[in-house]
């Protein structure tokens, strides 16, 4: 069962070093959340599993990476700087802002924000008797075009021309090094480029804890390929998306692909589908799969002068702008969705526990070494353990010796570590009730099952 709701994950994630709220002893800044030591694990870890499986793990992927800082002239030709916006509308009773498109996409499900011009938006607002989410009435102001990107200066001198955007996603900076790329690296199509990065979003709604941020990391894949050969390509990435999402645990009754309407679509895109996630508070995009045409390409040819096109290395007279099929996934809401996935709130036999379920390899640690007490001689014997366990292999393990044992058994379910390796006397030939010397016992923390095992067997036990 995962979490029924937001809170009870938000506060894990305080109390156990997951996620802290941003420049909280300043009263925080809203909507802005930092990773503690256990989020930034986590979050690492799957950045590292998507890139050994979608770069290092492929022939046909290279990986990038580009400035947060691009010349201005880089989001004229993506279009960002004419569209990359969401309808503002004002509520008139409280004066609070929303997102236009998704109060009517909540009442609609459809993406509202493709289908409707922006001068339709207040009067379906009224006509669907939309009432504001903040009072309740409903008296909604002329919708207005609010550009979502983050503007900041370069340099000393105010002028124009020092004009800068913080990237509002990672995916430009893939076409803007098409070129040196495709040559540097001899590719032959298809091929793509991925890149793990920070972008920036002036969001008008930014809420439910990371899933909508300002400040935000994608992991993004620009495939190129021949012109007419998408559509089995999109296919194959739509099922590896898939397959991705359930490698991380995430339950299949949990997910649904939602195919965008035609209404939908960007006039550049021929298909476009979302890996939507049940969240606590409904369907909501995980990750988005588009086939992009060779828009990119042939705006930034146009704007920068330069000649993108790919030249077949069989046939050097065959010259042309790919196609491009995106996957991109957002790695920070990934977080959120296996955290949200993974909670769960048990009774056993007379006492509650709570557990994050997550899959090991996502974890933040791997094993936990814990002596049974404090006795300086069983902390030692257990330090010990802890130094061959890190020297002998490449797992993540954490040392601790505060608490009663039940508790750090607690923290370590609330934390997801897979297994716990306690140190008793028996460890130390003191006690045989608890055990031979020189064994030690594994918890599982899904089975809750104990077993001794011999220190010479434990390294392949936890491998
Ligand atoms: P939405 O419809 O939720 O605004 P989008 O369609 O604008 O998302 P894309 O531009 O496709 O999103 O961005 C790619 C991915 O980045 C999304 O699938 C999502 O995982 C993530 N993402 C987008 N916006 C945010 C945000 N504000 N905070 C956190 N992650 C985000």
């Amino acid at each position: 069962m995962p979490a029924t709701s937001l809170d009870q994950l938000v506060s894990l994630c305080k109390r156990r070093g997951f996620i802290f709220p941003g420049s909280e002893i300043y009263g925080g800044l809203a909507n802005t959340w930092d990773y503690g030591p256990l989020g930034i694990e986590m979050k690492n870890r799957i950045q590292r599993l998507w890139w050994d499986r979608f770069v290092r793990k492929r022939q046909d992927m290279v990986g990038l990476e580009s400035g947060i800082l691009m010349n201005a002239r880089v989001w004229e030709a993506s279009g960002h700087v004419a569209n990359f916006g969401d309808p503002l509308v004002d509520c008139k009773g409280c004066k609070e802002r929303f997102r236009g498109d998704k109060l009517l996409e909540e009442k609609l499900g459809v993406e509202a924000s493709a289908v409707l011009t922006l001068e339709q938006v207040q009067p379906m607002l009224m006509a669907e008797k939309i009432p504001c989410p903040g009072c309740g009435k409903i008296q909604w102001a002329t919708a207005k075009k609010f550009n979502m990107m983050f503007k900041t200066k370069q340099g000393v001198i105010e002028d124009e021309g020092s004009d800068l955007y913080l990237r509002p996603e990672t995916a430009q900076g893939m076409f803007v090094q098409f070129k040196n790329i495709s040559q540097s690296m001899r590719r032959r199509l298809p091929f793509g480029i991925a890149q793990v990065g920070t972008v920036f979003r002036n969001e008008i709604t930014p809420g439910n804890f990371t899933f909508r941020t300002r400040e935000f990391q994608q992991m993004e894949i620009e495939y190129f390929v021949e012109p007419g050969t998408e559509a089995p390509i999109f296919e194959q990435w739509k099922e590896q998306m898939w397959q991705w999402c359930l490698d991380l645990g995430l339950a299949k009754e949990r997910l649904r692909i939602r195919e965008h309407a035609k209404e939908e679509l960007s006039h550049y895109s021929s298909r476009t589908i979302d890996i939507e996630y049940l969240y606590p508070w409904g369907w909501g995009e995980l990750y988005g799969l588009a086939n992009r045409s060779d828009f990119d390409l042939s705006q930034h040819q146009k704007f920068s002068g330069e000649d993108l096109k790919f030249t077949d290395p069989d046939d050097p007279t065959k010259k042309f702008l790919p196609h491009v099929v995106e996957p991109t996934f957002g790695l920070t809401r990934t977080v959120l969705a296996v955290l949200l996935e993974a909670y769960a709130e048990e009774k056993l036999e007379n006492d509650t526990r709570t557990v994050l379920k997550l899959q090991p390899n996502v974890a933040p640690y791997d094993v936990a070494i814990l002596p049974l007490s404090k006795k300086e001689h069983l902390i030692h014997k257990a330090q010990e353990l802890y130094n061959k366990v890190i020297q002998e292999t490449p797992l993540s393990v954490d040392f601790d010796i505060t608490g009663s044992i039940g508790k750090r058994y607690r923290r370590h379910d609330e934390i997801g570590t897979p297994k716990c390796v306690t140190v008793d006397f028996g460890t130390l030939g003191e006690d045989e009730k608890q055990g031979i010397i020189d064994t030690v016992t594994i918890r599982d923390r899904d089975t809750l099952k104990q077993e001794r095992v011999s220190i010479h067997e434990l390294i392949s036990r936890l491998r």
